[in-house]
Formats: structure tokens, C-alpha cells, sequence
């Protein structure tokens, strides 16, 4: 059976070389980075190596960049941390951040009584950035935003700068989630107005469970786990010397890239839309998705006909996407992101999908997608 994988959002295949990389440094390097002697010294010089690249692609110092588990874990580490070390006690966000944001906030204010706002959408997804000026002048409290910089569902690429400055403006943090974005774009860390943001390897073809936080040196964020002081003390646990050492090289080889994956990519993205569209004359594109304020990386379209079972139906036919978040993938649960923008009558009439590319798809992929959406959607037509 031909197999499809179009849920690069979800997670990437990884690249040959930064196997290559690993399997290497697994084979001949087993040294603890703590230790002084030479194979201690040799695993801490490969995680050096790849918190330097990070910070020179990023434009910021080392000392920055502290390696977590991933982005899950980098989000909680500066959302948690912010509140114990920072005085935060309010957090603005948005009802459409990833639900590694969203159960952390929702915990800090359950358990730790911060209050918590949120700002205003429209039926696009889009900020209203009147409501966080209004929402952010509303009180004195010590004040985190937390909005990230491209949403993983429907795409959206939000206005860091713009929300970065209102947030400064008024004297709060800025903390983006840059899981979608960081490897996928040239960003500068150091001349956009934020102080925190995430970062996860499996998003740009590295390993899984390996990622960073960055942490504007001047903050003051403490650690969340701790013990032996790894990290400059910022995340102890002896490191993921191989993750790290495979996240440092496919953040290189993301970054040397750039432009032409993101040239393929995009071009892909083009096609499925002009293909779909002519396919399906009443089709939705969910958010800024078909706009250029979205992930080059990601379509999420909500089909015009209600089947449930569609995600299981493309599994059968080997094509794998996904119906909202990795998390939504298979589950008959409905997207909470989509259920925040859509009406009812859209969500109760149509099929949500979200395809999402990198270099390793072709326009085949599209083709074979669309042939069998096209056999769905005509068994509706008869059934009707
Ligand atoms: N934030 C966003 C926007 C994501 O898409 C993801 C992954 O799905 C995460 C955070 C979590 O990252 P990780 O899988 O590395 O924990």
C-alpha cells in the first residue's frame, strides 16, 4: 500500500546526517558530561558545540539557551519559573495556545491562584491587539504574555513584534512558544522584543525528546528541576548528550536550508490549496492558513461534508494527518482550537483536516490525498 505522511506538524522524520551523527556519538562516546576526565570532557565539548550553534543562528549568547526535554518541557520551565522567581501572578494568553501552555496556566491558576486573561480572537484566530493593550493597562499585577509565535493547528503566525513591544510597554515579560517556527524560519532572538521562548527537535527533523528554552540572561528564571546543577544550574539531570548533539545539527542543517526548503515547501502548500480548492468549490481554510500570515509548513481545512471517521479512513488508505493537534489524531474528540474560531454550524457540518509538509513530500502525496478525499467526499454525495 502506498503510505503518505503528511503530519510534519505533529512530528518529522530525521535527517540521514543527523542519524549519522548520533549513532556515531552513541557507538564511541559514553562519557558523563559532569565528569572531568576525557570522556566526561568529550560529551559536555559536543554539547557546547550545539548550544553554540544554537545561539549563533539565534543571535544570542549561550548562556541563553538552556537544553530541556522539549518544547512541552522548556514552556513549563519558564511559565512555572516566571511565577516562583519572577513575581508573575498574572498571565495573559490565548484559548488557542498548545496544551502544554494551556494546562500549565490553567494549573498556575488552580493551584497557584494566578489570575488569567485572555485576549480576544476573531473567527479567524487572529489577536486583537486593542483588547491586550486594554487587558494589559487593566491591572498592576506582575505580568507575563504568553502567546505563541505560530499556531500548530490552524497556522496562524501571530505579531510577536507588535505583542513583544505592548507587553515591554507595559512593563511585562514576553514568553513565545516558538515549537512551530524556530527551524522552520530565520529568527533573531536577540532584536525581537522577547524573553522567553521554546524550541522542540522533532518539529526541524531532529531526535524526539530534546529541545530548549530560551532565557534572557538579565530575567533571572531559576530552575524547575533540581539537583546537580546541569545547565548552569537552570535544568539539572544529567543532559540527552545524543539528543543534544542531534538537535545541534539538525538546527544547522534547518538554518543552511532555509530558504530553499522553505521555497519547496511552500510551493507544495500552494498546490494542495489549488488543488483542493478545485476539488472542493466550498471548502474552508481554517484561519490565515491560505494567507502569508500561516505556516508554510501546514493547510488546516475543514472539508464540506460531516464524516467522523475520516481520520480513520486515510489511516486504512496509508495517508497520515491529522484532524487538530497530534493529541486529536484517531480521537473522535473534537479540536478545541477549531471549536474557539469556528461557528457551530461550521463545526457541526463539515470535516476538519490538517495536512502539514516538509522536503520530504511531493506533489504526489497531494495527488494520492486528494484521490481519495475525493472517493470520501463522492460516497457522501450519494448517500445524501
Ligand atoms: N508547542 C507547540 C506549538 C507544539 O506544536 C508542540 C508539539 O506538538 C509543543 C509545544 C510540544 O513540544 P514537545 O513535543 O517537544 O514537547
Amino acid at each position: 500500500m502506498q503510505k503518505v505522511y503528511l503530519d510534519n506538524a505533529a512530528t518529522t522524520h530525521m535527517h540521514e546526517e543527523v542519524i549519522q551523527e548520533m549513532v556515531n556519538a552513541m557507538r564511541f562516546n559514553f562519557g558523563n558530561p559532569s565528569s572531568s576526565h576525557f570522556f566526561g570532557r568529550e560529551s559536555k565539548g559536543y554539547i557546547e558545540k550545539a548550544r553554540k550553534t544554537i545561539a549563533q543562528y539565534t543571535g544570542v549568547t549561550s548562556a541563553e539557551i538552556i537544553f530541556t526535554s522539549g518544547g512541552t518541557e522548556a514552556n513549563n520551565l519558564i511559565l512555572r519559573s516566571s511565577v516562583e522567581y519572577l513575581g508573575v501572578e498574572r498571565i495573559i494568553t490565548t484559548r488557542i495556545e498548545h496544551s502544554c501552555v494551556a494546562e500549565t496556566v490553567n494549573s498556575l491558576n488552580k493551584n497557584q491562584n494566578i489570575q488569567v486573561d485572555y485576549v480576544n480572537l476573531n473567527d479567524k484566530g487572529e489577536i486583537d491587539l486593542e483588547d491586550l493593550q486594554q487587558l494589559l493597562k487593566a491591572s498592576d499585577k506582575k505580568t507575563i504574555v504568553s502567546i505563541m509565535h505560530a499556531n500548530n493547528e490552524i497556522g496562524n503566525l501571530n505579531p510577536i513584534e507588535k505583542i513583544g513591544d505592548l507587553a515591554h510597554a507595559h512593563d511585562a515579560y514576553y514568553h513565545s512558544d516558538m515549537v512551530q517556527t524556530l527551524g522552520h524560519y530565520a529568527i533573531n532572538l536577540e532584536n525581537l522584543p522577547v524573553d522567553f521562548a521554546s524550541s522542540s527537535a522533532h518539529k526541524f527533523h531532529g531526535p524526539k525528546g530534546t529541545g530548549f528554552a530560551y532565557i534572557k540572561k538579565s530575567t533571572g528564571l531559576k530552575a524547575q528541576i533540581t539537583g546537580g546543577g546541569q545547565e548552569r544550574n537552570m535544568r539539572s539531570g544529567t543532559e540527552n548528550v545524543h539528543g543534544i548533539l542531534g538537535l545541534g545539527k539538525a538546527f544547522e542543517m534547518a538554518n543552511e536550508n532555509l530558504e530553499k526548503d522553505m521555497d519547496y515547501i511552500f510551493a507544495l502548500k500552494e498546490y494542495a490549496i489549488q488543488e483542493l480548492q478545485s476539488a472542493f468549490p466550498d471548502i474552508h481554510f481554517n484561519g490565515m492558513c491560505a494567507t502569508e500570515n500561516s505556516l508554510y509548513t501546514l493547510l488546516s481545512l475543514s472539508l464540506p461534508f460531516k464524516d467522523g471517521l475520516i481520520g480513520f479512513e486515510l489511516d486504512l488508505r496509508g495517508i497520515a494527518c491529522s484532524q487538530g493537534s497530534a493529541c486529536q489524531s484517531g480521537a473522535a474528540k473534537s479540536s478545541r482550537v477549531l471549536n474557539e474560531i469556528l461557528s457551530e454550524d461550521m463545526i457541526a457540518s463539515t470535516t476538519p483536516l490538517r495536512i502539514s509538509f516538509s522536503t520530504h513530500n511531493k506533489k504526489e502525496d497531494i495527488d494520492y490525498l486528494l484521490s481519495v478525499l475525493k472517493e470520501i467526499s463522492a460516497r457522501h454525495s450519494a448517500t445524501a
